[in-house]
Formats: C-alpha cells, sequence, structure tokens
C-alpha cells in the first residue's frame, strides 16, 4: 500500500468517526440519554475574567483531556474562555449555602469545596452531621 492510499484512508475513517460522533450528538432523544440532571453540570469560572458558566461535566473533561498535552506537565490545565479568550477557566462550584460560585480549592490548605465567601463546606458538613441515627 503506498502512502497516498493510507492518507486516504485514514482521513475517511477520521470524516467517518467525526459524523458519527456528530450524529449522536445531535440525534434527538438518544436512548439511556435521560435529562440532564445537574449532578451532570458542573460550574466553570474563569480566573481572568470572573466568567462563571455551567457546562456537561462530560464536555468539560472531553475539552480538558484536548487541552492537556501529555508531553508538557501542567499542574492545573485551564479551559479556554469564551469572554477574555484566556486558559484559565477551572471547575468551579456553586456555594450551596450562599449561591456563591467559586473555582474548586480556593481556599488553600483547605477542603476544595470550601466556599471562600460563607466558608461553608458541603463536605465538612456531611462529616459533622453523620447520616447514621444514633
Ligand atoms: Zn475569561
Ligand atoms: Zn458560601
Amino acid at each position: 500500500m503506498n502512502k497516498t492510499t493510507s492518507v486516504a484512508i485514514i482521513i475517511v475513517c477520521s470524516a467517518v468517526a467525526a459524523f458519527s460522533f456528530y450524529k449522536y450528538i445531535l440525534s434527538p432523544g438518544t436512548p439511556g440519554q435521560a435529562d440532564i440532571s445537574s449532578k451532570d453540570n458542573t460550574w466553570v469560572k474563569c480566573k481572568s475574567c470572573q466568567a462563571e458558566s455551567q457546562m456537561k461535566l462530560q464536555d468539560f473533561y472531553d475539552a480538558l483531556k484536548e487541552n492537556t498535552d501529555p508531553s508538557v506537565v501542567i499542574v492545573t490545565p485551564g479551559l479556554k474562555c469564551k469572554e477574555c479568550g484566556k486558559n484559565t477557566v477551572y471547575q468551579a462550584i456553586k456555594c450551596p449555602n450562599c449561591g456563591t460560585v467559586f473555582i474548586k480549592g480556593s481556599v488553600p490548605r483547605d477542603l476544595e469545596d470550601r466556599c471562600p465567601k460563607c466558608k461553608y463546606s458541603e463536605t465538612e458538613e456531611s462529616r459533622k452531621s453523620p447520616k447514621t441515627a444514633g
């Protein structure tokens, strides 16, 4: 098989893969895909311009994967911000107590879901009040 043929095959394969992928995304009511619950969504926040938004958790991880170059050690890879264009968008948490959206781990050396505003942490609360009675 000559080189041109191999390249052509790769292009065709990629095109088919991309097509199936978009078809899957665009097809309404995919079986097994129920309504997006809040658990499947995550908050994201830009460190540079403070833009907050919600996105599908799966999309977040996919974008993170695309953004991460395995040959380079990136400690905290950020996603590209739609507002300011900088790669400083990180996963965030909406405080169930005061509603502030903050980047995970905003409080250093503390629980990553600690709210920098009201100091509420869901993790801490769940530890404080064990569900088992008695
Ligand atoms: Zn931004
Ligand atoms: Zn709070």
